[in-house]
């Protein structure tokens, strides 16, 4: 038996089938007298009948979902989407309800000891199966808005707030970075030490882009010391062309918009294609069997790109990473989960200071407590922008933030808020550790 979300019970396939077969063996009352098997007949009882019709695989056929029901909103199936649709469809009444996309997933993400909110998390899979533009869509920003957002804090910050861009996407969209420092058009900021937080890599996490944009926001209008003593770096929207992809119709879309030679939207994913540790030790291109951390399947999440580091968007953060010699920290805002990841497994080489940076963002959110953990415990890798800046030396974090990929409205402003503030404390901690080193 199964619970479903209005906490009924759904019948599983076995029990429908037996159901079916029981209505067959009701017969017209006189018929079923006339039916009476003479004493020494064998007689086919119902549990046998049941076990001869589980063993030959018979009972009712499938019906065929036609419908994707999202709350009170119905959509037609794509055809893309029709087997899928139809593994779903656990009470097989031919429409999919989000109940049952939830119960579909739920087993896995529990296996990954990811915090989720199952039905936020289906109803995004719903809506990215039936091919639509989900009911919330307008609860989150736009590229071009978030844009419009990064202008507007340069606008109203002058003095302290720099829009820069890193360089171009793809499809030819800008990668802008604000670069907030006090007096910041001046020399003596470009030279003091940098922190660098990167969102939206992976265009699904939606909340990620408006994290890094609030913490942007926060630091600005505060006083924080570390405003005259660094140089931090909020890059809210590393994948532009993926955001918009994903608000189109993909809602589970995560990679970027590389197309294969045929020119199919194909994507690479950004987290998985760059040069440090792209291709682990037994992993061959030539096969997607002994793929390791990433894919050489272009249809795969995780696809790590025809060739280290050839996508554009990775290229210019990593340049940004490169050209800040004196960077201190990188904070890569993922979502979801509510975890720390600290690079590889420094933890279970008892790393103290990697510990207590992770400490000091989770004691930064009031209202959560995130896990620490070392990400090679999570999953493994490779290719991982986040790996990158640990091999450079900095202090290196991955965030991934609430329960799933795009929560329901409702829930969003006490998620940005703790996530802006976790931002906020990996910079303070960095900037206050290094003061303290520099006292004389
Ligand atoms: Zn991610």
């Amino acid at each position: 038996m199964k619970i479903n979300q209005n906490g009924g019970f759904a019948k599983s396939r076995a029990e429908q089938n037996r159901a079916a077969v029981e209505e067959d063996r009701v017969l017209p009352k006189d018929s079923r007298a006339a039916a009476e098997p003479a004493a020494e007949t064998f007689v086919l009882s119902p549990e046998l009948i049941d076990d001869v019709v589980a063993s030959l695989g018979l009972g009712p056929r499938p019906v065929e979902v036609q419908t994707i029901q999202i709350g009170d909103l119905s959509f037609p199936v794509p055809k893309q989407s029709k087997d899928t649709a139809q593994n779903m469809d656990s009470n097989n009444d031919g429409v999919l309800e989000t109940w049952e996309v939830g119960e579909y997933y739920q087993g896995a993400l529990e296996d990954l000891g990811l915090n989720c909110n199952i039905s936020d998390y289906a109803k995004t899979e719903a809506y990215h199966l039936a091919g639509a533009k989900p009911d919330y869509l307008n609860a989150y920003l736009s590229s071009r808005q978030i844009s419009q957002k990064l202008a507007e804090l340069e606008e109203n910050h002058r003095d302290r707030a720099e829009l820069v861009v890193l360089g171009k996407s793809t499809e030819g969209r800008d990668i802008q970075a604000l670069r907030v420092s006090k007096d910041v058009r001046s020399e003596a900021s470009k030279s003091r030490p940098s922190v660098i937080v990167t969102g939206g890599l992976h265009s699904r996490e939606w909340a990620t882009h408006e994290s890094v944009l609030k913490a942007a926001d926060k630091f600005l209008a505060g006083d924080s010391p570390c405003l005259e003593s660094l140089e931090v770096w909020f890059v809210p929207n590393s994948n532009p062309d993926g955001l918009e992809f994903s608000r189109n119709g993909n809602s589970m879309w995560r990679k970027n918009t590389w197309r294969d030679e045929n020119g199919e939207i194909k994507g690479v994913d950004l987290n998985r294609n760059s040069s440090f540790n792209f291709r682990p030790e037994g992993d061959t291109a030539e096969s997607t069997e002994d793929d390791i951390g990433g894919s050489d399947d272009v249809n795969a999440v995780t696809f790590r790109g025809p060739s280290p580091d050839s996508e554009p968007e990775l290229r210019a953060l990593k340049a940004l990473l490169d050209a800040e010699t004196n960077a201190l920290g990188h904070l890569d805002v993922h979502s979801f989960g509510e975890l720390l990841l600290i690079p590889g497994s420094k933890l279970g080489a008892s790393d103290k200071e990697y510990r207590e940076l992770a400490q000091a963002v989770n004691i930064g959110m009031k209202d959560v407590d995130y896990r620490i953990q070392d990400s090679a415990d999570l999953y493994p890798t490779s290719g991982v922008l986040n790996d990158y800046a640990d091999s450079l030396g900095m202090s290196a974090l991955t965030m991934e933030i609430g329960t799933s990929f795009q929560p329901d409205p409702s829930g969003l402003e006490s998620l940005l808020d703790n996530a802006s503030d976790g931002i906020l404390a990996f910079v303070e901690h960095l900037g206050k550790k290094n003061s303290a080193v520099n006292r004389p």
